[in-house]
């Protein structure tokens, strides 16, 4: 029984639709831009893109789609995903964004463990997509921005033939679940992380606020994190709320096509990892003056660590600030953002730029607190500790009950970070616990690559460690212990040669060292840090 008395406030459910509803009503006639295959741009408006994305709900559900059944996208950012981002959720299904960076047998993990009943591909995917096809449960395959080949569904023509009048809005729950996104494991597969409407909402809300990344109505948000990274990090939404106009770079993220966009279109606030925006510095910095940067104020810089030296280039060579920001899937993504507190508008810039490259303090509802070997660590600035968090948009658990013992039984969500606290709850991450590696804002798994180094018959042990790299973040280096006898036939070029078929290109070592021994703990595990450390270039 309840012990105090109820409100009087609407129970008025905290939906994607309603975020829908808003930017139609209110911002109908903002624009929504994207750079199309071609490189040329098309132009829409959040009004045409809620009438568009009703259709899709139309248009899936003739197609057999259901209320909670998974769709999956498998493309990059533009308006016909925007569209999906939107649609799916509005007929109650749950957008499944696939990373088209993923390896082929991890995409058919992922569609098979969600069950994707179908998938919107963009025709330049199509390659990608065939890979794995016959190995996902995909039921209809339905193609953006090409030709539809025989077995796929064109979507425009989809679109075409479906009557909006017909989109009947479902009675959501908002505790329904609208979204799901994958996160590579340490060991093993995938997790499934499954968003709720309230968690997309309160996100939204959220990242919007002023002492968050400050989403209005007058900005221009160019959003190059892509949209199958947890939810682009909420920005679609945010902006769609706000009502600010959306820049959309497809895959043309190299730093001409993006500098070119950025001016175009006068954009004020762009979004990803340091990789790119180590590789616009230095396009700016070689040509300082050949594109019109005047609008653009904001870089969110996060996903990996952002480089003191990138911010403070940004900052002083071009006059633009960057909110280093921190995130995890789990958290729909965004914890923490970097901006400078009140207290130190008067300290020295060296102070500032040095705050600003930690990772920040949490947004609303985010709550942290970090546990070292003896316990919860202080708030000092000192103390080192694996950060936990907890909030209406951290995940509850995983999918399938994967990875349970990521969740305290305080109901607490640990990171695998280790950071320390300041007293006014600034985080600065000092290390991770977890055996990944972050390279261009993308994880490689070091044990996978380890067991499959190990699957060589020459090899008698292999440690893949991390090692920082200025254009990545870090890159893979794998030690490798030969067995005796063995050291004619497994070179450098061989070991890739045996990794090659199962991984990603960009997850091969870009170097081997042969060594007689691993250290280890006493556990038996390998020392990673003692091999980071030894191996660290400089
Ligand atoms: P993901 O779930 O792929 O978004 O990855 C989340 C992880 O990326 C975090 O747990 C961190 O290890 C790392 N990460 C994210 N943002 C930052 C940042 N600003 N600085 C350092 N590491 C970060």
């Amino acid at each position: 029984m309840l012990a105090g008395v109820l409100g009087l406030t609407m129970d008025y459910q905290l939906t994607v639709p309603a975020l829908l509803r808003r930017a139609e009503a209110l911002h109908g006639a903002r624009e929504v831009v994207s750079r199309q295959p071609d490189g040329s741009i098309a132009r829409t408006t959040y009004g045409a893109v809620a009438v568009r994305a009703r259709k899709l709900a139309v248009a899936l559900q003739q197609l057999g789609i259901a209320r909670g059944d998974r769709v999956a996208t498998f493309g990059w950012n533009h308006g016909e995903h925007l569209e999906a981002y939107f649609g799916v959720p509005a007929l109650g299904g749950v957008l499944h964004t696939l990373n088209v960076r993923l390896h082929a047998d991890e995409l058919a993990y992922i569609a098979t463990h969600a069950g994707d009943r179908a998938v919107i591909v963009d025709a330049a995917l199509l390659p990608a997509l065939e890979a794995f096809r016959d190995r996902a449960p995909f039921e209809h395959v339905i193609v953006v921005g090409g030709a539809a080949p025989a077995g796929t569904i064109a979507y425009e023509e989809l679109l075409a033939a479906a009557d909006e009048a017909a989109y009947v809005e479902p009675e959501l729950d908002e505790r329904e679940a609208a979204a799901c996104c994958y996160t590579s494991g340490t060991t093993g597969a995938p997790k499934g992380v499954l968003y709720s409407h309230r968690c997309l909402v309160l996100h939204t809300l959220s990242v919007a606020t002023v002492d968050s990344l400050a989403i209005a109505e007058r900005e221009v948000v160019l959003p190059v994190v892509p949209m199958f990274h947890a939810n682009a990090w909420g920005l679609p939404y945010a902006a769609a709320m706000a009502g600010a106009k959306l820049v959309l770079p497809a895959a043309r993220l190299d730093p001409a096509s993006l500098l070119e966009l950025l001016a175009s279109e006068r954009v004020t606030i762009s979004a990803g990892v340091p990789t790119v925006y180590l590789a616009l510095l230095q396009a700016l910095d070689a040509a300082p003056g050949a594109h019109d940067l005047g609008a653009l104020h904001t870089l969110v810089i996060g996903g990996s660590a952002a480089p003191q030296a990138l911010i403070e280039g940004f900052q002083h060579r071009h006059g633009i600030a960057v909110l280093h920001a921190w995130g995890m899937t789990e958290l729909a993504p965004i914890g923490t953002i970097g901006r400078l507190p009140a207290a130190l508008a008067g300290a020295s810039e060296a102070e500032r730029l040095r705050y600003r490259s930690r990772q920040g303090r949490p947004v609303p509802f985010v709550e942290l607190r970090a546990r070292g070997d003896a316990g919860l660590i202080p708030w000092d600035g000192s103390a080192y500790g694996e950060l936990e968090v907890r909030g209406p948009t951290v995940a509850s658990a995983y999918t399938d009950g994967d990875g349970a013992d990521k969740f305290t039984a305080d109901g607490w969500f640990s990171t695998g970070d280790i950071v320390t606290i300041d007293p006014d709850g600034t985080i600065e991450l000092q290390d991770r616990a977890k055996d990944l590696i972050k390279s261009g804002g993308e994880w490689i798994s070091s044990v996978a690559l380890e067991n499959a180094l190990m699957g060589h018959a020459a090899v008698a042990e292999a440690a893949v460690v991390a090692v920082p790299d200025e254009r990545w973040g870090e890159r893979p280096l794998a030690v490798v212990v030969l067995r005796d006898g063995a050291t004619a036939t497994a070179t450098a070029d061989e070991l890739r040669a045996h990794l090659e078929p199962g991984f990603a290109r960009w997850w091969l070592p870009d170097e081997f060292v042969f060594a007689d021994v691993i250290p280890k703990t006493a556990t038996g595990k390998f020392k990673k840090t003692a091999l980071r450390d030894l191996y660290r270039r400089p």
